[in-house]
Parts: C-alpha cells; sequence; structure tokens
C-alpha cells in the first residue's frame, strides 16, 4: 500500500466521496462503506456485499484498507479472545475481546508499552514506544467488535496495553468517538489508572460519565511503591483524595485493583489497612497475580486469597475476586504486550 494512501476512516467525508466519485461511483457509496465498517464491523471490502463487486475489487486490489490498523494474530479460549493488531508503523498491540453475561467488552491498549513500569506487569517490559491516536483505539474496538455469534461488542475497557490517562487527549477523544461512530456511552466504558492525580482530577472534571477503576495493589506506601514506582510522585492519600474527588463530582462508580502478590501485600493486616481506607466507598476487585515469565511473582493460594476477601468483607467492604479471565492465552491484566503472538488466525 502506498503510504500516501490513508484508510478509509481516515478520510474527511469530502475525501470520501471524492474518491468514491473518482471511481464512477456515487458520493452516496461513502455513508454505504461507513455504515459497514461503524454499525457492522466489517473491515473486508470483499464482505460488503451490497457494493458493486467491481468496486470492492477495486478498492482490495489497490491496497486500500478501511481502517489503520489490522489482526495479525488471534488466540481464543473459552470467552476471551485475544487478538494481535499491528498498526501502521508496525507496532503491535494487543486487544482482548471478553464475553459475559451482559454483553461482549473489549479491552482497548491505549500506548504501545507503557511508561509506569509497575513490577508485574508484561506491557512495561519492553519501555514506552509511543501513544496510539484515537482512530487506532477505535480501530481496535471495530476489529475486536464481534463475538462469535456476530453480536457488536456493547462495553469497552481501556485496561489494555498503557496508562490512559498518561494519553490523555487522545483517549478523551476516543471516549467521544465511541459513542459517535459506534453508539457506545461513556457509561459503558471504563477507564482504569494507576493513580495519575492530575490527571484523575481533570478528568473528574470533563463531565464524562465514565467509570474510573484505580489500581492500588497496597493501602501503605512503602509496599506500593515496590509495586508501582509512580507511587513516588503520587503516594496513596493523593490517589484515594483524588478518588474521592472523582466520585462525588462525577456521581459514578469507582472501583479499586487490588493484584494479590504472595508474601508481598496479601497478609491479614494489608486486609486490615485496606478496609480502613476505603470501607463505606468503594468496591475492591481483588486479582490474583498472573504469572508473567521471568517476573518471579506468585499469587496467594485460593483459600488465602478467599480469607482475604472474608477480611475486608467482615469490614463492611465489598470485595469481588476477578477470574482468571482469559488467563490461559495471556489475556489477563497486567499480561498484555508488544508482541505477535505465535499463533495466527
Ligand atoms: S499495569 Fe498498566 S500502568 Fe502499570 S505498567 Fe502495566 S500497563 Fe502500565
Amino acid at each position: 500500500m502506498s503510504s500516501l494512501m490513508k484508510p478509509f476512516i481516515l478520510l474527511s467525508s469530502a475525501e470520501q466521496q471524492l474518491l468514491l466519485t473518482s471511481l464512477g461511483q456515487p458520493a452516496f457509496r461513502a455513508k454505504q462503506i461507513s455504515r459497514w465498517i461503524f454499525e457492522r464491523r466489517v473491515t473486508d471490502w470483499s464482505k460488503m456485499t451490497d457494493l458493486p463487486a467491481s468496486l470492492r475489487t477495486v478498492l482490495s486490489d489497490e491496497g486500500r484498507r478501511t481502517v489503520p490498523a489490522e489482526i495479525v494474530g488471534a488466540l481464543a479460549s473459552g470467552w476471551a479472545t485475544k487478538y494481535a493488531i499491528r498498526l501502521d508503523d508496525g507496532e503491535v498491540v494487543e486487544s482482548v475481546a471478553m464475553k459475559y453475561d451482559y454483553g461482549t467488552s473489549v479491552c482497548v491498549s491505549t500506548q504501545a508499552g507503557c511508561k509506569m513500569a509497575c513490577a508485574f506487569c508484561a506491557s512495561a517490559e519492553g519501555g514506552y514506544i509511543r501513544n496510539l491516536s484515537s482512530w487506532e483505539m477505535l480501530s481496535q474496538v471495530i476489529l475486536a467488535g464481534k463475538d462469535s455469534e456476530g453480536r457488536a461488542n456493547t462495553h469497552v475497557v481501556l485496561m489494555g496495553m498503557g496508562e490512559p490517562l498518561d494519553n490523555y487527549a487522545e483517549v478523551i477523544t476516543f471516549v467521544h468517538a465511541l459513542r459517535e461512530h459506534l453508539g457506545i456511552s461513556p457509561r459503558r466504558v471504563t477507564l482504569s489508572t494507576c493513580g495519575l492525580v492530575p490527571q484523575m482530577q481533570r478528568l473528574a472534571a470533563e463531565g464524562l460519565p465514565l467509570t474510573l477503576s484505580v489500581s492500588l495493589h497496597a493501602a501503605d506506601d512503602i509496599t506500593r511503591s515496590k509495586i508501582m514506582p509512580i507511587n513516588q510522585t503520587y503516594p496513596v492519600a493523593d490517589v484515594l483524595a483524588a478518588m474521592h474527588d472523582y466520585s462525588r463530582t462525577t456521581g459514578r462508580r469507582v472501583s479499586i485493583e487490588y493484584t494479590l502478590i504472595s508474601g508481598i501485600n496479601d497478609s491479614p493486616e494489608a486486609a486490615r489497612q485496606l478496609a480502613e481506607m476505603v470501607k463505606g466507598h468503594f468496591h475492591v476487585n481483588l486479582i490474583p497475580v498472573n504469572p508473567v515469565e521471568g517476573m518471579g511473582w506468585e499469587a496467594p493460594g485460593a483459600a488465602r486469597v478467599e480469607a482475604f476477601r472474608k477480611a475486608l468483607e467482615s469490614k463492611g467492604v465489598n470485595a469481588t475476586i476477578r477470574r482468571g479471565l482469559g488467563l490461559e492465552i495471556d489475556g489477563s491484566c497486567g499480561q498484555l504486550r508488544r508482541r505477535t503472538p505465535r499463533t495466527t488466525k
């Protein structure tokens, strides 16, 4: 493909119409194509069956793509499918489609790599490469956008590779684009952050009803700094204050992600400290740490995880143990990375 040949969704509507008329087609075909891409999540010209066959052939043959990304690998496991998605500059990011009772949710990457260097996280391993554009994020939702029965996804989670609030402007544009192009309301979007306090404050003032999920992982600064270097800049008390501020200002739910690591943050005392801090305010999701090759962290056994949950519950804190969704395909939290899976679709 010529580097000058923009993918279809990156063209302005005037450019789209010009493209179609230059191919001897009526301008309304542009709308028809947009409907295939955004409403039906179809990105393959050959499958746009109400376009003339000759047009589909020309568009395929000239190498024009519909979106600025393509699936180069996929691994499915029960109710989760992980996609390796190659961007125009060759960077590969990962997205995961997960089936729930309420519909399908797509976990989207917001950066290639990540600067935050959380100790248990595979995404941070190769460092930070670049921010993704809002169109690259939207393309992930379109590409990973349908379940095996052909239903379009209903929810989006910004919890893939990268720290969404470190790519603030593009992420906000993406949230607006989700509503405009795919009909996914911000109420169905969850943004997960490691606790960038100034951006959390800015987000609270944005007027978008996003659900916020904050990775806490420890209730004391010494332990949290061991797990998350960002804690040296934004310590626990500041993160907590920003969470209260977000919840007050937006009226939206804020939840806490707490990755349980054996011998690090899974003691009864850690549970007591966490409970004191969050009770009456925030739901806690407990996630036994996922094994990541070469990292050396271990998850506590099932009994210890349950004891931690019960300790929180006994203090009046709602806590859920998150199932290891997609664990066997490295599609769980902290396991998305910049690589192409060996298995291709
Ligand atoms: S857990 Fe999130 S913020 Fe932390 S390094 Fe991984 S991708 Fe970045």
